[in-house]
């Protein structure tokens, strides 16, 4: 039982097969994925993926690497966004995704800074944790949050300093470890991903980015996170059903999740996998059309 706190599933490279990829997910042991948005313009994407899938949970943000391609009302329809959505059927997971991003040249950091910073206090307005994106900017996020406060969250791809990962397990967040991992010569995100106290640590794909090792270059998936937790694992020197246990637990924690939804059948995993199988086909019997995943593409 996994949990995928990270994936664009609404991305223009699953348009041709969406459906299958979220069954390969569901058949390899994934009970949720999360899915973050990039900007207003995705929200409606996001949104259908969820209703069209049991495991998607929708987070609502801008990035920051999109924060100049939209305008002054993106906060505004973020704001909106949120009072419908808390109120309906699927309720979001998070804000996010949101962040700063100082790696790329040409943005104006300035911008970047004042969305994240009125981002976060939309989070904190609803009370609801937090995804980061963070790119040569982790002393200016955790400075943020410092200031503006958060219920906590996930730092996604984490790749900062040990002190840094403290810091932020102090204010109340995860860490997020992918494929990444799965490269030898990622030696500080191995050695994180190593060291760092069970507590601290959630999986994620990034799909369709971040290809782990074995899939050399190719499309990333959420089905994948299932060898993503191998390598944790192997890294650990621990079991994966370890691995399983306590970076859902983690998960379940932070996004607010009730771990008993997803343990609605016996203990056996087998039983489990039956069940999504069971809950996949009402979703799709509903019949809901899979052209309205709008092809927006992403890359961020
Ligand atoms: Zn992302």
């Amino acid at each position: 039982m996994l949990i995928d706190t990270h994936c664009h599933i609404d991305a223009a490279e699953f348009a041709g097969d969406r459906d299958a990829v979220v069954r390969a997910a569901a058949a390899a042991g994934i009970v949720a994925i999360v899915v973050p948005s990039v900007m207003p313009e995705n929200f409606a994407a996001v949104r259908v993926c969820c209703e069209r899938h049991v495991l998607c949970r929708p987070a609502y943000g801008t990035h920051p690497l999109r924060v100049d391609s939209t305008d002054e009302t993106a906060l505004g329809r973020l704001r909106a966004c949120l009072e419908r959505e808390m109120a309906g059927a699927h309720p979001p997971a998070a804000v996010g995704e949101i962040g700063l991003d100082f790696h790329v040249p040409g943005f104006d950091a300035a911008r970047q800074e004042r969305f994240f910073v009125e981002q976060l206090k939309i989070a904190r307005d609803f009370d609801l944790p937090v995804l980061l994106h963070i790119r040569r900017a982790v002393d200016a996020v955790l400075r943020q949050l410092r200031r503006i406060g958060a219920r906590g969250g996930i730092a996604h791809a984490f790749n900062g300093s040990r002190q840094q990962a403290d810091e932020f397990l102090r204010l109340g967040f995860r860490l997020g470890f992918g494929g990444a991992m799965s490269f030898p010569r990622a030696t500080r995100i191995r050695r994180l991903a190593s060291s760092l106290p069970r507590e601290a640590l959630v999986l994620e794909t990034d799909a369709p980015d971040i290809p782990p090792a074995w899939l050399e270059g190719g499309r990333n998936t959420p089905a994948e996170l299932l060898r993503i937790a191998d390598a944790l694992a192997e890294l650990r020197g621990i079991d994966r059903a370890e691995v399983e246990s306590f970076t859902t637990d983690n998960a379940v924690a932070v996004l607010g999740f009730r771990r008993q939804r997803f343990e609605r059948t016996e203990d056996s995993s087998r039983g489990q996998r039956i069940e999504d199988r069971r809950q996949f086909q009402r979703t799709e019997d509903r019949g809901q059309k899979t052209d309205e995943f709008a092809a927006l593409s992403r890359r961020v």
